[in-house]
Parts: structure tokens; sequence; C-alpha cells
């Protein structure tokens, strides 16, 4: 068969999609079995939402707002900035790749701590562009230092994940502005912030509080983790107009589909809901840390919903020993196991079977 795809794809790692709760309760002949492995928060959709979809679905034969102008609206007065400097897209993992294709032609580059977020190598491979990943500090952190001195003369993006999926590390304010002070102008910067409202540090960023002035910072964001609409796919930037109004031109059009708009905007609607759950979240994680930590002592604090388990080279064997006890969890072969944190009767079962891994 002659060659369709472009061969520098191949290296690209096949998705694998992560098991499904029904089917491996299914297998150990159990009732349920839980999903800690996709950072999604426990707790249902927000109230509201569920209605608003379907309120929605009576009018899907027709295209939905291309604009978006109702929740770009809804979210540039939350944020108090201009609607004009927002762009929505099909989960802010869509936005992302939207600012990649537009910054960077084929030969690129773009600069990323590593590990972090897993989408990140696909997107840039998407465009043809290159990933140069800077290893994270022995804490699990971004390596600022690193990643400054790695920007060359083709890198087009800096992607700065904070807090960092999959090890929950934050960074600083005044690290962060020393960092994007020294970052050239015209190297775009993105603040992928999917994680920010369960981020409670003194030191905490919001990157548009604290570099929402600045022309080359890019901030993204996302509906999918503690406002609880991962399965409805609706994520969005904050830009100069500029760059805004670029993404605009070349998302996909449409894909900010009406359910997902009208969701949106009833979730924004019940953001005290939202405060109320993300703050049981960090109740759990500062719980589930503090006794992970006594088993797993080099484990980082988090500031996202979830909890990195640097366990190298038992991380496949321990997400296997979970799965075995009706738990699913996110191992990185090698590397370590993320753990989503659910209601705390799962966070219990869960801190028990790793307690059981590590007596053995
Ligand atoms: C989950 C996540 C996102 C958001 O993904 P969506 O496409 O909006 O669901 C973005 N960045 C990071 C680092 C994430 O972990």
């Amino acid at each position: 068969m002659p060659r369709l795809t472009r061969a520098d794809l191949d290296a690209l790692p096949s998705y694998v999609p992560g098991r499904s709760p029904a089917d491996l309760a299914a297998e150990l002949g159990l009732p349920e079995a839980i999903k800690l492995a996709s950072n999604e928060v426990p707790y249902g959709p927000l109230p509201g939402v569920a209605e608003a979809v379907a309120e929605a679905t009576a009018t899907t034969h027709r295209y939905p707002d291309m604009g978006v102008v109702a929740l770009r609206q809804a979210l540039a007065q939350r944020l108090g900035v201009d609607a004009g400097r927002i762009a929505t897209g099909c989960g802010s993992v869509a936005v992302l790749e939207h600012l990649v294709k537009a910054t960077c032609a084929p030969g690129d580059e773009v600069v990323y701590s590593w590990r972090s977020f897993e989408a990140y190598p696909i997107v840039v491979a998407g465009v043809g562009a290159r990933s140069v990943q800077v290893p994270n500090t022995p804490e699990h952190g971004h390596d600022l230092d690193a990643m400054l001195a790695a920007i060359g003369p083709r890198t087009r993006m800096v992607i700065v994940c904070n807090p960092n999926n999959p090890t929950g590390t934050s960074v600083g304010k005044d690290k962060l502005r020393a960092f994007i002070d020294a970052v050239p102008q015209d190297v775009m910067i993105v603040l992928d912030e999917a994680y920010l409202e369960f981020a409670t540090d003194e030191d905490a960023v919001d990157g548009l509080v604290d570099f929402g002035d600045r022309d080359n910072v890019v901030t993204t964001r996302t509906f999918s983790k503690a406002w609880g609409m991962a399965g409805l796919r609706t994520g969005y930037l904050v830009g100069s107009e500029t760059v805004a109004d670029t993404i605009r031109k070349i998302v996909t059009p449409f894909s900010t589909n009406s359910c997902a708009q009208s969701a949106a905007l009833a979730a924004l609607a019940a953001e005290d809901e939202m405060k109320r759950r993300a703050a049981l979240v960090v109740a759990e994680r500062e719980r589930v840390t503090a006794a992970i930590q006594k088993l797993v002592p080099d484990a980082p604090r988090s500031q996202a919903n979830f909890v990195w388990l640097p366990l190298r080279d038992d991380a496949v064997k321990f997400a296997k020993h979970c799965e075995s006890q009706a738990i699913i969890v996110r191992p990185f072969a090698g590397d370590g196991v993320r753990v989503s944190f659910g209601t705390s009767e799962q966070n219990d079962r869960f801190l028990s079977v790793a307690e059981g891994f590590f007596a053995e």
C-alpha cells in the first residue's frame, strides 16, 4: 500500500484508553470498580448542567453559535477581560493544538517540561514541529532555568503546565515572573491552567491576574476538571486580542457545540457549588497525600486533584495491583503513577489497597 500519512507521525505512541470501570468490574465479578485515572471530579455534573444540555437538544438540528458569543461574554465578565481576548474550543487540548498550529511551522520548536501532559508531544508532532522536553527537577517540578536555556532560534512556544499534570507540582509567582521576563518577546508562553481551581498555595499563580497584561502570555483553561464537564469538551484561552482573533479564525468551525455552550453557561452560574466541590477535593488531597507520603516518601505535594507516586520501575506493577482490587489508576511505565482523588470512601479504599501493595 502506498504511504498516505506522514512518516514522522509513525513514532507517536498510539492512544491507549484507560480501562472502563464497568469492564473491569465484570471481569472481577464485582458490582463496581473505581476509576481514579483521568483527573475527573467525582461528584457528577454541577447543578443545572444536565438540564441545560437537555434543553439545548431541542435545537441540535441547527448549527451552534459560531462566535460562542454568550459563553465568551459570560467568561469575559467573570474574568474581567474583554471578550475579544477569549477563544473557545473542543477542550483546552484542542485550543492548545490551534495555538501550536498558529505559531509553529514544520521544524519549529516547542519547549516544555517532561514529564508533563501527554497531549503535548502529540499536538506538537501533529503540525510537524519539534518537542524540546526539559527534564523535571528531582522534586518533580518544572526546571524553569533549564527551560529558559532550552529556548533557541527555532523556539516559537514554551508551555508551563501549572499545576503540572501528572506530578501536581506548581510554579510560584516570583519564579514564573522572572521566567516570563527572560523569555524573548516573540516566543509565546502558554500557561496551561487546567487545575487552577485546586491550587491553594498562597503563592499560586493566576495567569490572568498576574500576567494577563503580557502580550506573549496565553492562559488556557478548561471546563473538564473542576467544572465537571469532561464529557462535553469545552476549553478556552485568554490571550491578546490578536492571538485570540487568530485562533477564532482557524478553530475547527462550530467545535464548541451547542450542548457544550449551554452547559458551560450553566456551570458558570453554579460557580459557588464548583468552589465548594473543589474545596472538598482539596481537603481529600491533603489527607490522602499525607497518607501516601508515609508509603512513598518522595511523593510530591500536589496543587491539583491528583497525586504522583514516583514508583519508577514499580509503576506498572502498582497499577496492576490496584486493578486487581478494582481500582483504576494511571501508570507511566518506568516513571510513576498518577492517582486522581475520588470521594472519601473511594480514597479510603485506594489507600488500603496501596498499603497492601507496600506491605507485600
Ligand atoms: C485535562 C487537562 C487539560 C484539559 O483537557 P480538555 O481538553 O479541556 O479536556 C489541559 N491541560 C492539562 C495539563 C490537563 O491535564
